[in-house]
């Protein structure tokens, strides 16, 4: 059983205004909470879940206006130390400080703006497990990449490396999105036919690095112009779990439309 883990990153859009009146609208669609939603009451554990993933300054009022509502906090990266001298880095406890319960980690913003490595991006999933943050970890081929049929070999790279230190006893707590580069904030969705593809090759590279259960468990996420009108064929799919959202999820009715295009995915 794969629970639909539908996920928005708001990258750095909203001011805490904003982010409060966001979550306040959303609420108001959750409540009361629909039977296919994970509201975090006892019984509802196999329905959609919701996951806001806030810039650092917002997720205290994020929690606040979250509260009671079911919807989680994610950050959108973390340094892999406790704490020390990283002028302007998060840490892993911070994050948990500010009800946390997900970190986006390996983004391709932060692989190509920021030059992180997958080998870096690693410490930093292992710094997740140990602070109970679950990772969701980004993967995804540029348009040139795709074009030059070189897409199987970067997921797999980006796949093996971001996992190098993963704790394996913690291994089905991790999310996976495959993010597309091309897709992202495009407009180009992956047709359903391509993103699958894509998908049940991540999970044969999970079944063979972490073994059956782990690979069977895994959700795995879809990310790219996931869209209200498009959210459900994605969704449909056998291995697609879920979805980051960045453009649509910053308004409460469209993301809750995605909320419920989650619906389809149930049960696995
Ligand atoms: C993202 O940045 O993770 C993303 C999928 O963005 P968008 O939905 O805007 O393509």
């Amino acid at each position: 059983m794969r629970a639909p883990i539908i996920a928005a990153n708001w990258k750095m859009h909203k001011t805490r205004t904003e982010a409060a009146d966001f979550l306040q609208r959303l609420g108001r669609h959750l409540e009361p909470a629909p039977t296919w939603f994970d509201s975090g009451e006892p019984g509802a554990g196999e329905g959609v879940q919701a996951v806001v993933a806030a810039p650092f300054p917002l997720l205290e009022t994020a929690a606040r206006a979250a509260a009671g509502t079911g919807v989680l906090l994610a950050g959108q990266n973390l340094h892999p130390a406790t704490q020390g001298a990283f002028t302007g880095e998060v840490s892993a406890p911070m994050l948990r400080d500010c009800d946390c319960s997900f970190v986006i980690l390996g983004h391709s913003e932060r692989r190509a703006l920021f030059q992180e490595s997958s080998e870096w991006i690693s410490e930093k999933v292992a710094a997740a497990q140990e602070h109970g943050l679950r990772p969701i970890l980004c993967v995804g081929e540029t348009l040139e990449e795709r074009e030059s049929g070189a897409t199987e070999t970067v997921l797999a790279a980006q796949l093996e490396g971001s996992l190098a230190l993963l704790n394996a006893a913690q291994a089905e707590e991790l999310v996976l999105a495959y993010e597309p580069v091309w897709a992202i904030g495009t407009g180009k969705t992956a047709t359903p036919e391509l993103a699958q593809a894509a998908h049940a090759f991540l999970r044969e590279r999970l079944r063979k690095l972490l073994g059956e259960a782990s690979a069977h468990a895994i959700r795995i996420q879809y990310g790219g112009s996931v869209k209200p009108d498009n959210a459900e064929s994605l969704l449909s799919q056998p291995d697609i779990d879920g979805a980051l959202v960045g453009g649509a999820s910053l308004d409460p009715d469209s993301f809750y439309a995605i909320l419920r295009a989650g619906a389809t995915a149930l049960p696995r």
